[in-house]
């Protein structure tokens, strides 16, 4: 879509539309190429994408967004929709259409006796996390605070909670969204029993999410935070099997990673691979202290940060600013024994990266509780998920992170093919149909059939539909 500072005209195909029209559209603002503030709004987290939209739409309501995706669908523009513009894939920006941004839309209620809030989609994790828990109150999202919600939840969410309480998704009660017929639908187990199947783990496939109503837990209290290790196999593989055997009270994420120039590490540790651990017991720090023990037993640790501690604190401030470029896979595997721990290292010492990281998520308990069909998310018996990624710095150097990235995951490969939506980046289409095995894929297209026919909301890990 071209967009004209004063007259407006179709022209064989392309449509044009004026500024002012395209104001007076919606009641959000409008922040066009010539505009202050239109490179940052067109960034996102990751570096890499230097795409330029024609208008990004930063919409104030739900009447809004039925009002761009109607244009959107109308003047036949690409669309993108952006809430916490954390898209691995770069797929939250357009490249000369139009940007659907969410991120004004933060809107956020608590029913205090019911333990449910609606959020939309424009909120962050951090935001939504540091409201509930001034309540007492917590709902699991991701390890990043500055990850939307939005994004996060649609892949299904994997975080600290996950073997506590489940997936993002399986807190979800109600979702509202606008389809690509511009209509505002409510959905839940029984009403549009389909759409809300396939929109826990569907991703942005089917609509525009305006509103979640999650389900909250009471957590007073919590335990955890940062333990560094030395990255040796035993210590990896022994970790892996304490976080195994582990309670579901506690969530772990590993990064087997290059030591950032961090300030609790000694000098002679920086650019050298440790074992950055998080760990997060959702319940009394005593019974946390004693479950945390074995860990902190693997090896002297190099720092210990785990304390007790607010929920929140699982997401410390990050830097303003900071867009690296990545590249990586995610899979999922059974076991990470002290072979399986040495060829991580190998791999990691010989990247070339500025960071280079193997982050491993030992999952279970409550999401593996829920039926594997219950949720367009499929993985519920997958035991570890495995992200490895290189971060660096020149685009030249691109081919040598996706080569080193490909082998590694290769060599990683236990058997389980499947892999998480939202940790996909660009990878084609055999990857996208991994993240949906089984019968998913072919209820997820025949839903798509049905909500999008003609496959507006294409910009996304795309499930194309029947007939398509
Ligand atoms: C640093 C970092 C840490 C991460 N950590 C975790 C983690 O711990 N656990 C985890 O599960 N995931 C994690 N992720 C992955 C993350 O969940 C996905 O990247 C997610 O898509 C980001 O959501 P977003 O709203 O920020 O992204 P955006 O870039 O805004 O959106 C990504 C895509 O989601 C869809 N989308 C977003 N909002 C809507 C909406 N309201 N309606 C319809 N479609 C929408 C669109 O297709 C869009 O292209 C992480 C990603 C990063 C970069």
């Amino acid at each position: 879509m071209t967009i004209q500072n004063d007259s407006s005209y179709s022209q064989s195909g392309a449509r044009t539309i004026s500024a002012a029209d395209l104001r007076s559209t919606i009641r959000g603002r409008v922040i066009l190429p010539d505009k202050a503030g239109y490179d940052q709004a067109r960034a996102l987290f990751y570096g890499g994408f230097d795409r330029r939209p024609s208008a990004i739409l930063r919409v104030a309501d739900a009447a809004d967004v039925a009002r761009v995706v109607s244009l959107a669908r109308e003047t036949g523009s690409e669309l993108a929709v952006r809430s916490g513009g954390h898209s691995v894939a770069g797929h939250s920006v357009s490249d000369g259409g139009l940007v659907l941004d969410l991120s004004d839309m933060r809107g956020l209620e608590f029913d205090l006796e019911q333990h449910t809030a609606w959020a939309e989609t424009g909120l962050t994790a951090g935001e939504y996390t540091t409201a509930a828990d001034a309540h007492g109150l917590v709902t699991g999202f991701g390890d990043t605070g500055s990850v939307g919600i939005g994004g996060l939840t649609l892949g299904g969410g994997v975080g600290y909670l996950v073997r506590k309480h489940g997936l993002t998704i399986d807190h979800l009660l109600t979702a509202d969204i606008v389809t690509a017929d511009g209509k505002l639908r409510r959905m839940d187990e029984d009403n549009e029993p389909d759409l809300f199947w396939a929109i826990r783990g569907g991703g942005g496939n089917f609509g525009v999410v305006t509103r979640f109503q999650f389900r909250l837990h009471q957590l007073n209290s919590a335990f955890g935070g940062l333990l560094i290790l030395p990255a040796t196999p035993e210590v990896i593989a022994g970790f892996m099997a304490e976080a195994d055997a582990a309670p579901d009270e506690l969530s772990t994420i590993a990064n087997v990673m290059t030591a950032p120039p961090m300030p609790f590490l000694p000098k002679e540790l920086h650019g050298k691979l440790v074992v950055m651990a998080m760990l997060v017991y959702a319940g009394a720090p005593e019974s946390g202290e004693r479950v945390i023990a074995p860990f902190r037993a693997l090896a002297t640790p190099i720092a210990d940060m785990v304390h007790p501690m607010r929920y929140p604190e699982v997401y410390p401030p990050e830097p303003e600013g900071y867009h690296p470029v990545a590249a990586s896979r995610t899979m999922f595997v059974d076991s990470i024994d002290r072979s399986v721990a040495e060829m991580i290292l190998e791999y990691l010492q010989a990247s070339t990266g500025f960071i280079a990281v193997a982050q491993l998520r030992v999952l279970g308990g409550a999401m593996a509780r829920v039926p594997v069909e219950a949720t367009a998310f499929a993985h519920r018996n997958s035991r570890i998920m495995v992200n490895v990624a290189a971060l660096y710095e020149r685009p030249e150097e691109k081919t040598t992170h996706e080569s080193w990235a490909t082998k590694f995951a290769a060599s990683l490969q236990q058997g389980d093919d499947g892999a998480y939506v939202n940790f996909l980046g660009n990878e084609g289409e055999e990857r996208v149909r991994a993240a949906y095995p089984g019968g998913t894929w072919d209820r997820l297209r025949a839903i798509k059939a049905q909500y999008d026919p003609t496959n507006l909301f294409l910009l996304n890990q795309n499930i194309p539909p029947v007939g398509q």
